[in-house]
């Protein structure tokens, strides 16, 4: 191997000894499992491998083949999926692993197109699932690719601008052998070598050919527009609890943001109708939570009810009983405030 080798070539040689050992892949020279390299694609499109790892393995563990999610409980899914965020993404999970089951005789199918049209399957995880579980040549890009391609042909368009300029260079380096672990060396080259900020460019198999390097500018690419600030939403959450020291949760509809999931009743930030109970008192401080797009500031009121009173809209949890439930991390933290303030 030489510095004129072709990228595709010294990235795999570099990924035959430094690959990362990760949950979701299958051993060296064996071809992973779909159902394990969508999990892993779907939960990572969100949080990082570390915070990812254990979700992953609890659900393969409880649910080991894609038959056996598509066959799962929906609350069951969605309070396991609890903390990731993103649950309309927990919502997709579930309606793609039940068309697998009914349209595919539980086999994903094996093409970039065929993928695509699964619920919640988009270019990067389709193409992810063509190369590493079926060894398609397909292009897998995302942030960490655009990196590394901004960094090698030394790009200096801006994101998001730059997306399909990055997308056709990248399609120029991934070859027709291996494009499986290609596409994996490619991930663990921008998440441990090519990183954001201090690229280790000493380690790096692909430095002789780096343009970004060659120029001293690596550091400062991928350039990035820069961004609107995220506006700051209000809201009040209500704390109310019976005589028997259960709380009042709704349940939050399908669509829209945190759709199905638990919440502690909420008003003014995302629609949602305060209780009807008396005595509410404003608990001292508030929770913060921050979305993709906005920030969120909600006051909690607290109230205790009378045995009679009845709920319109809800049910009661014992508090001893609450993580049981798929709350959203945003109520998660509402909870946790109350319990410390009321
Ligand atoms: Fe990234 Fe440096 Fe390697 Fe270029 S040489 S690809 S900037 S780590």
């Amino acid at each position: 191997m030489t510095k004129d080798s072709p990228v595709a070539d010294r990235l795999l040689a570099w990924y035959d000894r430094h690959r990362r050992d990760l949950p979701w892949r299958s051993p060296p020279g064996e071809r992973a499992d779909p159902y394990r390299v969508w999990l892993s694609e779907i939960m990572l499109q969100q949080t990082t491998v570390p915070a990812a790892a254990p979700y992953f393995r609890a659900f393969v563990e409880r649910w080991p083949r894609v038959e056996d999610l598509a066959a799962a409980d929906t609350d069951a899914v969605m309070a396991a999926w609890a903390g990731l965020g993103y649950y309309a993404r927990a919502r997709n999970l579930l309606k793609c692993a039940r068309a697998v089951a009914a349209e595919h005789g539980g086999r994903f199918p094996d093409t970039e197109s065929a993928l695509l049209d699964l619920p919640g399957v988009g270019a990067y995880t389709a193409a992810a699932i063509a190369a590493i579980a079926f060894g398609r040549p397909a292009t897998v890009v995302d942030g960490n690719v655009e990196r590394v391609v901004a960094r090698l042909f030394a790009v200096e368009e801006p994101l998001p601008g730059a997306k399909a300029t990055l997308r056709r260079l990248a399609a120029t380096l991934t070859p027709p052998q291996r494009p499986g672990d290609y596409a994996q060396a490619m991930m663990d080259l921008g998440s441990g070598v090519c990183t954001p900020r201090k690229p280790r460019c000493m380690l790096c198999p692909l430095a002789a050919g780096c343009a970004a390097r060659a120029a001293g500018i690596a550091e400062g690419l991928p350039r990035k527009a820069p961004k609107a600030d995220k506006p700051t939403r209000r809201g009040t959450a209500y704390w109310l609890l019976n005589p028997e020291g259960a709380v009042l949760l709704r349940r939050r509809a399908e669509s829209g943001l945190l759709g199905g999931m638990a919440e502690i009743p909420s008003t003014g930030w995302d629609g949602g109708t305060a209780p009807q109970a008396t005595g509410w008192r404003c608990l001292p401080g508030a929770v913060r939570h921050t979305f993709s797009h906005f920030h969120l500031e909600l006051e909690v009121m607290a109230a205790r009810t009378g045995a009679d009173w009845r709920a319109a809209d809800g049910f009661w949890v014992p508090l001893d009983r609450l993580g049981e439930q798929a709350l959203p991390s945003v109520m998660r933290k509402v909870v946790r405030h109350a319990l410390a303030h009321a």
